[in-house]
């Protein structure tokens, strides 16, 4: 199939795909839009079944960054790249200072970042090669870094505000969430529920994370294909996508949808699935732009831990804003944050430099 008939081509800007024939790296960059700004985004590296499959979730990640960026107001565009694992290609430094060079050639239209299955280490070896990279090892207390723990606090956040919303609670005390998957941050979030006073119930498919959850947060462990389906307040996505669709959601019992996974609905329609369930649904690329937040700062040289924190604690308040238009409406929470994200494109500008801007 063509790249421009695809099913999840959506007037992109670019889509470049690479091999490097030295560490037999393959990896595809999606460049949706640059609108405003170059297209920013983490690089996934991950066992893709097919290259068909890398090929869509790079496709929508990367339009999901130019959502995601809009509404967080950062002069960025959205751009995404997935490194294609293979057991004859294991990460090593050289594969990532590969990638780096992948990045360079591009210029400076996509900057790059820690996604799932990299580490800020990998980015370290990235940066060898290009400037166009950030999550790279910080000092002190400055901004930057490892992104999970500021997306971990923003999805916190947006959980209070929806809980505010739909349980019409102004504390998390004794309200029950359910985690899947506590890798870089779910744990995070784990361990900001548990102080806030909640219940947890978490599953992952790696033993290590979930051991290391268990021995340190009173959680309740349940199995991966239960979790979905747990009788609680809040679910919080934080593991992959496509996770709610026209089989899941009839099955759901949490009244609330607020974690950090990128593309956690299937499709568009899902979003109206979750809404005709009275199911409160968190945009992910709303309530997760934590880590891009932090990622933005430390790439324009704000290294200020409190300016991350500031322009983080504005995601409650456009959360606040898309519930009540979505009830105002009667529009489903996602085509909400959609067309507010489009109309900030269509305007063409983000404030330059200003990832602190409201
Ligand atoms: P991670 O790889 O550290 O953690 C993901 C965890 O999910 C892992 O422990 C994995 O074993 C687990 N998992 C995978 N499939 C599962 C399943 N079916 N059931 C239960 N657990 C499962 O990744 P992360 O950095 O914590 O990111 C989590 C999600 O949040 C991803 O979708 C990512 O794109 C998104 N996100 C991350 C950031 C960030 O700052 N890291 C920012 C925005 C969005």
């Amino acid at each position: 199939m063509s790249v421009f008939d695809h099913p999840e081509f959506d007037q992109h800007e670019a889509v470049h795909f690479f091999h490097d024939a030295a560490t037999g790296l393959r990896a595809i960059i999606a460049i949706h839009s640059t609108a405003l700004g170059p297209g920013a985004g983490g690089c996934r590296r991950w066992q893709y079944a097919s290259d068909d499959l890398a090929l869509t979730d790079v496709l929508r990640l990367s339009r999901g960054m130019t959502y995601k960026n809009a509404i967080a107001r950062l002069p960025f565009g959205g751009g995404k790249a997935v490194i294609l694992a293979s057991d004859a290609t294991p990460k090593s430094p050289k594969l990532f200072q590969a990638f780096g060079r992948l990045v360079e050639s591009l210029d400076g239209r996509y900057i790059t970042a820690e996604d799932v299955g990299c580490s800020v280490e990998d980015m370290r070896h990235v940066n060898e090669e290009t400037s166009h990279v950030s999550g790279l090892p910080k000092s002190g207390d400055s901004a930057g870094g490892d992104p999970s723990p500021v997306t971990a606090l923003g999805v916190f956040l947006g959980i209070q505000s929806a809980v505010k919303a739909r349980l019409g609670k102004e504390s998390l005390e004794g309200i029950r969430v359910a985690v899947q998957g506590v890798g870089h941050v779910g744990l995070n979030l784990c361990r900001l529920l548990d102080e806030a006073g909640a219940a947890l119930i978490v599953a992952d498919v790696n033993r290590e994370h979930l051991n290391q959850a268990s021995n340190e947060l009173p959680v309740t462990v349940v199995a991966p294909t239960e979790l979905l389906y747990s009788d609680v307040d809040v679910l919080a996505p934080c593991a992959l996508g496509n996770i709610f669709t026209s089989a899941t959601i009839p099955k759901l019992k949490a009244t609330i949808i607020a974690g950090a996974a990128n593309n956690q609905l299937a499709t568009e329609a899902d979003g109206a699935r979750l809404a005709e369930r009275n199911i409160l649904y968190a945009p992910d690329y709303v309530i997760n732009a934590g880590g891009i937040i932090s990622v933005a700062h430390e790439y324009f040289g704000d290294s200020s831990a409190d300016h991350v924190q500031e322009a983080v604690e504005r995601i409650p308040g456009r959360l606040d804003t898309i519930f009540a238009r979505s009830q105002e409406s009667g529009k489903p929470t996602n085509v909400i944050a959609d067309d507010v994200a489009r109309k900030i494109v269509a305007e063409g500008k983000n404030d330059p430099g200003a990832a602190n801007a409201a």
